[in-house]
């Protein structure tokens, strides 16, 4: 990132919750931006809360949206601000009680007022990054948008800068009683892999 260094700490970004697997810091939080390939976007319509998968990208200190002009979620996002939430799963966590089944993760959780691109640059450069994260090189190997094609494409931009990163790692926390028992415990890793390319 740019400029940031450490995320806003406001009254709705403030980790409570199990605070020691939280942090502020930009760089972690850019990390794990960069690895998912899809944010969860909430936003409030008609004063209920609404959430929507898609996809997107980071570009220093902001992360970018995009859908056609007519895109209810973002005209929504736009005018009630957002909760954007990227997640990446790493182990399903069994413990000896069903208690303290847990999961393995990090992930992201940004607030914000969405602004429109309105520069065509700047829209280009995050529709061509969005390519980039689907296959490195791709920009370079694919016919470039029109400037037709721009125009409907609607693009919103989330600055980096009120928000929060948690990560758990590590095996099950069991009770102390627990540990004599005979149940198997531990952590099943999980990944996303990428598969074999099939030619269209
Ligand atoms: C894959 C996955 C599975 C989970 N399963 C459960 C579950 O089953 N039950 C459960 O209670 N919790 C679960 N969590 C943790 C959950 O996300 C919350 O951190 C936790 O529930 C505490 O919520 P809270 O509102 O009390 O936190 P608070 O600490 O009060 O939240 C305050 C602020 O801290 C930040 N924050 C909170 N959680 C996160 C987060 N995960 N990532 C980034 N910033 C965050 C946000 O800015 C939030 O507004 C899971 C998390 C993940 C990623």
């Amino acid at each position: 990132m740019t400029g940031v260094t450490m995320l806003r700490q406001t009254d709705r970004s403030r980790l409570r919750r199990k605070r020691e697997r939280g942090t502020h810091d930009s760089s972690a939080v850019s990390a794990i931006l960069d690895q998912a390939l899809v944010c969860h976007l909430g936003f409030v319509v008609d004063g209920r809360p609404v959430v929507i998968p898609t996809t997107f990208v980071r570009i220093e200190d902001s992360v970018y949206v995009h859908g056609a002009p007519a895109n209810a979620a973002l005209h929504a996002a736009e005018e009630s601000g957002a909760c954007l939430t990227a997640t990446l799963l790493d182990g399903l966590v069994l413990a000896r009680s069903a208690f303290h089944h847990s999961m393995n993760y990090r992930s992201v959780v940004l607030f914000g007022l969405p602004t429109r691109v309105e520069d065509p640059d700047e829209k280009r450069e995050a529709l061509l990054a969005l390519v980039e994260r689907m296959s490195p090189g791709r920009s370079g190997e694919c016919r470039l948008p029109t400037d037709e094609e721009l125009r409907a494409t609607l693009v919103l931009r989330l600055p980096i800068d009120e928000g929060s990163a948690k990560i758990r790692e590590g095996g099950p926390i069991d009770d102390e009683a627990d540990l004599a028992l005979p149940h198997w415990a531990g952590v099943i890793p999980l990944s996303l892999v990428r598969g074999v390319p099939v030619p269209d």
